[in-house]
């Protein structure tokens, strides 16, 4: 991060495109204001911070030409809009490639006409890096970052890399779809691992937000909670959150001269007919021939609506460089031929077709006039002219039909909700929803405006950012994210200095190696000798927390003096003064696993080399020996599948080191420390060691202070590792060693003071 003598904290937006773009004229160049309201949305909170805003100009030709560099150097000082330079061919790839053609169509539920190309996915990465490197030369510390939408879904992970304590966060504008139509997408693990990047992503609906979550479990196995998801030792906050529009920058035109003349104009054309306006951009996302096959049906089955019905549909044209758009582009033409071919009187023409970008101000007088918006997407990540059209009928009686798949549905309720898929019922509800009592029409709609007008472009923003700096702040106090190698020699003059210790270590994985099948993990013959030394100096408070059964934990480690040992993740605990086993509730039935076994044994027949282990408190499904890639994905699904089951129950299906386990609740390694804090006071020197997932509940519940070290190099979110169970044996021996010693230094110098 450039270092910067001012550390307020800004906003810096990122977006492919910035609100300006770039356009050649002449020998010259000049400057557009780009399409989209995103601008409108960033404006006053982007004004409020001094921030900036990264995109793409839109243009990749003639860097080098001094007059595109001043007009981009116009731009940074007088607006603070930084241009990412991305040359054409990676513009192509990262755009109209992998964005539009891979992302766009899957994301929308369109998997048959996905195309993907691995060139277009490198020219994705490279851009995202592009964006990277541009943010890289404009940030401070302190700064939030807001990064916009499917064309970046890397970013928030690269920045990451280099800036770990950079404060990202995330909005997505489209669907996200259900894990089982994310799973299709090439390069999803990839995907997801960018966006956890983030310190908090946000959807515009809780449906989204859930795919989601499903998505990131079914395809990485992480699990999440409502609100969160941990990644390492980092927490990205999660939340559904509708964008609203500028209601003002609708209603104010609503005054405006030319948008009343045109509005008269219209009133004056479209009298004694009802007016039905669908706006879209001209893509196949927006239902636009489903919507014109059923008008057709209407004007069929409707035989008294002929001559008293116009829709009017403008599709203003977008992504012309992709083929798929020019298709359709035809459809839509011979389809809107056709039905006016088929039904037009010399009076009458039932569809009025504009192919092209419309004024606001005629836009809003449509909005006014129309008396019904057909506003039927097959798959909208929120849709705004839904919205628009409810802002522009501030006093009006308009009706608005909505597409369920749009994600504005979520909070319209009392528009009419229509499966676009079905014509008949949706051209139904169109000609009954025009024949409904204007206080019904009324009512609805002044519902509808509370809610827009409430629910706007500037709460939205303002929330987001709220919700980043809180998330970000979280993150900062609990610490940075990756760990550091553990510093061996403060690690043990710590323990030496400290008269009272607690050591809690995990088995496998963090003192012996994995084995293929878990009872050929046996301890080398000097580990519990080894243990039993470190309990044998009263300082210490030494408790082996495994997963492991009694049974085996009493075999391998019963005759260790002093030692503590907590069986099943903590489910059981033995005392070494005791040395009888507690069980950590009562009443414990087990059941369940009837229930249970049947799913694993399911797996088992699928997955060669996998195997069931049964523990009195919970089963585990091991695939070790299993196809790494093939094994993996069934863990996946395995969770799925329990965690539908499981959720009434107190079982949870948890992914440990090539395992799945289902197990209580309530065991679970954290809070073998809080039974062990009712044997002994708060130590100085605390240690926990361990490897896999059930490790980090204990490492969640200790203080900042402790030294938690994870065994291993993945992600956790332990302050420290160390590289494999044999440094960790080789630690134990030092701590051992010192002890040893200290003893000794003690006796000789007892021995000094008899002499
Ligand atoms: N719009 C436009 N030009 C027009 C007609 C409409 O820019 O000629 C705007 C419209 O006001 C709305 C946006 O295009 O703000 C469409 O947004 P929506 O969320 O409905 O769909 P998207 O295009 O983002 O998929």
């Amino acid at each position: 991060m450039s270092a910067n003598e001012n550390n307020e904290s800004r906003l810096v937006v990122v977006s492919n495109r910035l609100p300006f773009t770039l356009k050649r004229a002449g020998d010259g160049w000049r400057t557009e204001r780009s399409a989209g309201g995103l601008a409108t949305a960033m404006e006053p909170i982007l004004k409020a911070s001094r921030g900036l805003w990264v995109g793409w100009s839109g243009d990749s030709s003639g860097t080098d030409d001094p007059k595109r560099q001043a007009v981009l150097a116009r731009w940074e000082e007088r607006h603070g809009y930084h241009s990412v330079e991305l040359p054409a061919e990676m513009a192509r790839g990262f755009y109209e490639g992998y964005s539009n053609q891979t992302i766009w169509p899957l994301f929308h539920y369109f998997p048959a006409i996905l195309k993907f190309a691995p060139e277009d996915w490198r020219a994705y990465c490279e851009a995202n890096l592009r964006f990277r490197d541009a943010l890289l030369k404009v940030l401070r510390p302190g700064d939030l970052v807001w990064i916009h939408d499917y064309q970046l879904m890397m970013l928030p992970r690269f920045l990451r890399a280099d800036l770990p304590e950079a404060r990202i966060g995330f909005f997505l504008h489209i669907p996200f779809p259900s894990a089982s139509v994310f799973r299709l997408l090439p390069r999803r693990e990839e995907l997801l691992q960018g966006l956890l990047g983030a310190d908090y992503l946000a959807f515009h609906t809780y449906g989204y937000l859930q795919n989601f979550r499903a998505s990131t479990l079914r395809v990485l196995g992480l699990d999440s909670h409502m609100d969160r998801i941990e990644v390492g030792g980092r927490t990205a906050r999660l939340e559904a959150l509708p964008i609203g529009i500028a209601p003002d920058e609708f209603t104010k035109l609503l005054d405006d001269k030319e948008t009343k003349r045109r509005l008269a104009e219209m009133r004056e054309r479209f009298k004694d007919r009802h007016l039905l306006l669908s706006v879209d951009r001209l893509d196949y996302t927006k239902g636009i021939p489903e919507r014109l096959h059923t008008f057709r049906r209407l004007l069929s089955t409707h035989p008294n609506l002929r001559g008293r019905v116009v829709l009017v549909q403008v599709a203003v044209p977008s992504r012309e460089q992709v083929p798929m758009y020019n298709r359709l582009r035809h459809d839509v033409d011979k389809l809107v031929g056709r039905i006016n071919g088929e039904f037009s009187t010399p009076d009458w023409t039932p569809v009025v077709y504009i192919r092209r970008n419309i004024p606001r101000p005629e836009l809003v007088a449509l909005y006014a006039a129309a008396d019904l918006a057909w506003v039927t997407p097959l798959r909208d990540g929120l849709n705004l002219v839904a919205k628009e059209y409810v802002a522009c009928q501030k006093d009006g009686a308009g009706v608005l039909v909505l597409s369920e798949f749009a994600g504005a549905a979520a909070e319209m309720g009392e528009a009419f909700l229509v499966n676009p898929y079905d014509e008949e019922k949706t051209a139904e509800t169109i000609a009954r929803s025009l024949s409904l009592p204007e206080s019904e029409r009324r009512e609805r709609m002044s519902a509808l405006y509370r809610r827009v007008e409430r629910n706007n472009v500037f709460d939205w923003s303002r929330r987001f950012v709220e919700n980043l700096r809180a998330a970000a702040e979280s993150r900062a106090e609990r610490g940075g994210e990756s760990p550091r190698e553990l510093p061996v020699e403060q690690f043990v003059n710590s323990y030496r200095e400290a008269r009272a210790r607690r050591l809690m270590l995990d088995y496998d994985g963090t003192l012996v190696a994995y084995a293929n099948r878990p009872r050929e993990a046996v301890p080398p013959p000097d580990l519990a000798p080894l243990l039993a030394r470190l309990a044998s100096n009263p300082a210490n408070v030494v408790a082996l927390v495994s997963g492991r059964s009694r049974r085996d934990l009493e075999e391998w480690f019963g005759d260790a003096e002093g030692l503590w040992l907590a069986a099943e993740h903590g489910a059981i605990m033995r005392s070494p003064k005791t040395r009888t086993w507690e069980l950590y509730r009562a009443n414990y039935s087990d059941s369940w696993k009837s229930q249970i076994v049947p799913v694993l044994e399911h797996f088992v027949n699928r997955t060669p080399g996998s195997l069931i282990e049964e523990k009195e408190f919970s089963l585990v499904w091991h695939y070790r020996m299993s196809d790494p890639v093939f094994g993996e994905w069934l863990a996946n699904e395995l969770v799925a599948t329990l965690e539908g089951m499981l959720s009434e129950t107190e079982l949870r299906a948890y992914r440990g080191n090539k395992t799945v386990e289902v197990k209580l609740l309530w065991a679970n390694k954290g809070e073998v420390l809080a039974r062990l804090a009712r044997a002994d006071a708060d130590p100085a020197f605390c240690l926990a060691a361990g490897d896999d997932r059930t490790d980090e509940d204990l490492f969640a519940q200790l203080p900042e202070d402790a030294w938690t070290v994870h065994v291993g190099t993945t992600r956790t979110r332990a302050r420290f590792f160390v590289p494999s169970h044999a440094e960790m044996l080789a630690l134990l021996r030092q701590l051992a060693d010192a002890d040893t010693r200290e003893a000794a230094a003690a006796s000789g110098a007892s021995d000094g003071a008899k002499i």
